[in-house]
Order: structure tokens, then sequence, then C-alpha cells
């Protein structure tokens, strides 16, 4: 006989009451590019802004401390999985309002269809964004960017989800730095996000982003199963050269690879865990600090247990 499944907890009826799709053990493998993770004990998925806000008030009132998942495009998750509840802030929070140079948008929205939706209007400064697989709460905690630009120079202001209430925060209180912004490592959500972009001709800013788009498709491993660059450009370098400097380019450990078109994307070529993703990342490091003395730190997100 089947056991049957456990009654749900307080915090998981409370969570039904305000959110319609929240799932026990769900593989987080499903919500990240990697594709790779064990399961969150409880995934809650809003399906409008007002359920995150709604979903996001219960944890913290009963005091837990929600991991959030954006598209899953920059994080590695373990192969235990998640314990305590994930919020994934997907489509469903992904309203988009554009009005004059000022787009006003919901966490989720996904970043390379409003790049290209921004430049159609001839509006100029998401140029890079389009090949970044991102939600725009995502890139904008993560500062994404590329080609030189960060979504730090578009952005105006962001309604967080905080303990103590939402909040609005500016460009100061953001303090964005490469891959950094004041919002890692605190148990904060941002909601939405307004950025300022600077009206163009639409043609000249679609060519400029078609132009960074093709060198990416060039240079990167589009459409494979990643998680970006795997390690931060160490001060005056890129991580990708040092690696292949040192033969690294097509190192693997189970079902994971160092890419051969970009060395600083480890991709998972099918069955890949996080122990193999990890296990590689550490042959990497361990070769270019004895070889060259560098330390790479990483760029991509730890979530879970390993
Ligand atoms: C093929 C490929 C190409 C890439 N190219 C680039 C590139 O050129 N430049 C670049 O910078 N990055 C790049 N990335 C990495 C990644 O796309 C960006 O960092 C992206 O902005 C992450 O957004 P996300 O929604 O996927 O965030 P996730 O990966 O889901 O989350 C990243 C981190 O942000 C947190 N987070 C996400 N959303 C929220 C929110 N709303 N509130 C609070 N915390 C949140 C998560 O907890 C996690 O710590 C690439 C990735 C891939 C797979």
């Amino acid at each position: 006989m089947n056991a049957s499944p456990a009654a749900p907890s307080g915090l998981e009826r409370r969570l039904r009451e305000v959110v319609a799709d929240v799932r026990r053990d769900e593989p987080t493998s499903r919500h990240v590019l990697f594709r790779i993770g064990g399961p969150a004990d409880l995934m809650v998925i809003p399906r409008s802004s007002e359920e995150l806000r709604a979903a996001v008030a219960v944890l913290f009132e009963e005091g837990h401390r929600p991991v959030i998942l954006g598209n899953g495009s920059n994080v590695l998750v373990g192969d235990r999985g998640i314990r305590g509840t994930v919020v994934k802030i997907g489509k469903g929070v992904g309203r988009v309002r554009i009005k004059g140079a000022k787009v006003s948008a919901e966490a989720g929205a996904g970043l390379p269809a409003m790049a290209l939706r921004t430049a159609r209007r001839g509006l100029a400064g998401l140029e890079f964004a389009a090949g970044i697989p991102g939600s725009v709460g995502g890139a904008v905690v993560m500062n994404a960017g590329a080609y030189g630009h960060s979504m730090g120079e578009v952005f105006e202001a962001a309604d967080v989800l905080t303990q103590d209430g939402p909040i609005c925060l500016g460009p100061e209180a953001m303090s964005f730095g490469y891959r950094t912004t004041a919002i890692q490592g605190r148990p904060w959500v941002v909601a939405s996000v307004t950025l300022a972009l600077r009206p163009d001709s639409p043609e000249l800013v679609q060519s400029r982003m078609q132009g960074w788009l093709e060198r990416r498709g060039a240079t990167q491993p589009i459409g494979r199963m990643s998680a970006g660059c795997f390690f931060r450009n160490p001060s005056g370098d890129h991580a990708g050269r040092l690696i292949e400097a040192v033969g690294c380019k097509g190192l693997a450990v189970g079902g994971a690879r160092v890419s051969q078109i970009h060395a600083n994307y480890i991709v998972n070529e099918g069955g890949a865990t996080a122990a193999d993703v990890l296990a590689l990342a550490a042959q990497v490091r361990a070769r270019l600090q004895e070889r060259l003395g560098v330390t790479l730190e990483l760029e991509v997100k730890l979530l879970g247990e390993f």
C-alpha cells in the first residue's frame, strides 16, 4: 500500500489560501536552465503580482526566508534540493508597461523579450541584454551585463518586499557593482522595477542589438544547458581566457563539461549532477591557482543542499 502524503503544514495551508499554484517536492531542475537540482520542499509559483506579495508576506510572517528563483539562468541547485520554500517568479508576474522612455516591469518579465520590444520602439539602453536569458528581477539583482554595459545604467527604482514591508530603492541604495547589488545576501524580494531608457532611432538601436547578438552567437554556447559564465572575471582579465590558457577547455566530470566554445561556461551535456559540476569547477580552480596563482570566484549562485 502506498503511504498517504503527509498532511500540509500550517505554512503550506496559509500559502494555499493566497496562491493557486503551490507544489510539494517540486524538482527544481525543471525551473533552472542548467536542468540540475533536487526537489524543493515547497514551491510557490505566483500567477500575479498580488499573489507574489501575499505569499511573501505569509512567509515573512511565519518567520521563513524564501529562496527566490527568477528564470534560473544564473544558479546551480544542489542534488539534495532546497529545504524550505522556493518562490518562483516567472511569467505570471511579468507585466510590462512602457510610457515614453520609462519601462515599468514586474520582476518575472523576460529580459530578452523586453530588450527586443523596447528596441523596436526606438528606446536605447537594453541592447546588451537581448541575449541574457534572465528575468528582469534577476537581472537587476545580479546587475547583469555584457559588452561594457549593465542593468545599473538604466535602473531607476525597484519595489522590494522586506520583512518590514515593501520599500522603494533607488540606484544609490542598490549599490550596483560588477555582478553585485545590495539585494544579494539579503532576504529581500524584488517585485518590480522601473528602468529609464533613452529615445533613439529604432533602426540604430536594433542594429546595435543585432550586432551583439551575432557576436554572442559566435562565441558562446547558446541553447545549451548552463548557468552562463560560471566564474567571475578576475580583475583586469577574463576567466574564460585564463581557463583556456591552462588547458581546461573540454575537461569533463560525469555529464558536466567545460565548454569547447567558451571556457567560462560549464555545460550539462545530459545527466550532469550538481556534484559533477562542483567537482569540475574545483579542478578548474585548482589548475588556475597552481599554474597562474589566480583564485577564481563563483559568479553562479549556489542554492540548496549539495
Ligand atoms: C546562455 C546564458 C548566457 C548568459 N549571459 C549573461 C551575460 O551576458 N551577462 C550576465 O550578466 N549574465 C548572463 N547570464 C546569467 C544570467 O542570465 C543573468 O545573471 C540573469 O540576469 C539572471 O536572471 P534570472 O532571472 O535567471 O535569475 P536566477 O538565476 O533565477 O537568480 C539569480 C540570483 O538572483 C536571485 N533573484 C532572482 N530573482 C530575484 C528577485 N526577483 N528578487 C530577489 N532575488 C532574486 C536568486 O535568488 C539568485 O540568487 C547568462 C546565462 C546563460 C544561461
